[in-house]
């Protein structure tokens, strides 16, 4: 691997989370316990959500959601074929089928709620949205169009922690969300993830799910409020331990000034961007990713390769779920997904990047373009 002069994403863990997290190990309690419990209280209190639960990584968040919907065999969930396949595959692990949706137009790259509606059928039981990129979409629209047809909105908000929309915090407009706070995260801990959801019945539900279906905690019992349990659904162990936790808390402190920093590169961004031909950025602001789209004769994979000879690390997000072999049978024509994907770049964007950094970038997307 060469020594990237711009990383596409950079993780800082400075010496004051370390010591975070060393006094947890010296504590004596490592799983789920006061931290996770403390983390959970500002993340609800950060979402505006009821009820926040930390859990093991984001693809557990979501498989907690899909059950909670209550999603099985025969059901079919509406989800967006341009995202992380776990988007995907949580829905798939309850046995309900996923439908996959086409983007709305190639500077849009998520379904719209008329594209949504379009998809419904009488086994459509939930929509998966996925805020692409740290981009809302059409989520208002999405929460509405759910309560007029009688279905459930999830959210994967895996790219979303610290955005909000029209007031809310993304991963509240519907029944529940999920985040994950995996090493590339705009919240970043290695794994991680948590849940929110308003709905008492549903957070009484997953709690349980989380760790076993049992009716009272190690940590319960080990304080003498509980002598025994009973296991009372088919759970697992989905439980976070108590070092990330810890960080978790300690880095969600510095987020929103971390998202700003992001907010600021990617308006940045776009003003450069504008003076370069034959390449468009998507709708903004880009909390998480920033993903540009290249003119339609242009050599996507040559421009990678000009920018990783100059130092640039690019990737592409995302492979769409509807071409890996486990979802291609039987799955429909997305010709806006698959241009998308065929003509998109993501840029490097975290929240240390520097403008020379951010000039290199631009300065070899450019010259790229043009030879
Ligand atoms: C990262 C990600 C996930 C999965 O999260 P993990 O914490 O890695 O399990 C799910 N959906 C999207 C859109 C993601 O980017």
């Amino acid at each position: 691997m060469p020594a990237w002069q711009v990383p596409l994403a950079d993780v800082v863990v400075p010496e004051d989370d370390i010591a975070v997290v060393a006094e947890v190990y010296r504590s004596g309690w490592l799983s789920m316990g006061p931290r996770t419990a403390e983390l959970e209280r500002e993340l609800a209190e950060y979402t505006g959500a009821r009820h926040a639960l930390a859990v093991a990584n984001g693809t557990t968040a979501l498989h907690l959601i899909c059950i909670a919907a209550g999603l099985g065999p025969g059901d079919e969930v509406i989800v967006p074929s341009l995202t992380f396949v776990a988007s995907v595959n949580a829905i798939a692990y309850t046995g309900a089928t996923p439908l996959f949706a086409d983007i709305d137009a190639l500077e849009r790259p998520w379904p719209s709620a008329a594209a949504v509606e379009a998809a419904i059928t009488p086994r459509t039981k939930a929509i998966m949205a996925v805020a692409y990129g740290g981009h809302p979409g059409e989520i208002a629209e999405l929460r509405e169009l759910a309560a007029s047809r009688g279905l459930v909105l999830l959210e994967d908000a895996a790219h979303a922690i610290g955005v909000r929309h029209e007031g809310r915090h993304v991963g509240t407009f519907g029944a529940a969300g999920a985040f994950s706070f995996f090493s590339n995260k705009n919240l970043a801990v290695g794994e991680g993830g948590a849940l929110i959801t308003d709905d008492d019945a549903l957070a009484e539900r997953m709690r349980l799910l989380r760790s076993h279906g049992m009716t009272t905690l190690t940590w319960d019992r080990h304080r003498g409020h509980a002598a025994t349990y009973d296991v009372v659904d088919l759970g697992f162990n989905y439980r976070i331990d108590e070092p990330r936790a810890a960080l978790l808390a300690a880095r969600l402190a510095r987020l929103d000034r971390e998202n700003a920093q992001r907010r600021e590169l990617d308006r940045r961004y776009r003003e450069l961007l504008a003076a370069v031909e034959g390449v468009v950025p998507t709708a903004g602001p880009a909390h998480h990713i920033f993903t540009v789209v290249l003119d339609e004769r242009a050599d996507r994979d040559g421009v990678r390769h000009a920018l990783h000879e100059r130092g640039v690390q690019t990737s592409l997000h995302y492979p769409p779920a509807h071409h890996f072999s486990i979802y291609a049978a039987g799955a429909p024509e997305l010709p806006l997904t698959d241009a998308y994907a065929a003509r998109a770049i993501t840029l490097p964007l975290f929240a240390t990047m520097t403008e020379v950094q951010q000039d290199l970038v631009v300065e070899s997307l450019a010259a790229a373009l043009a030879g």
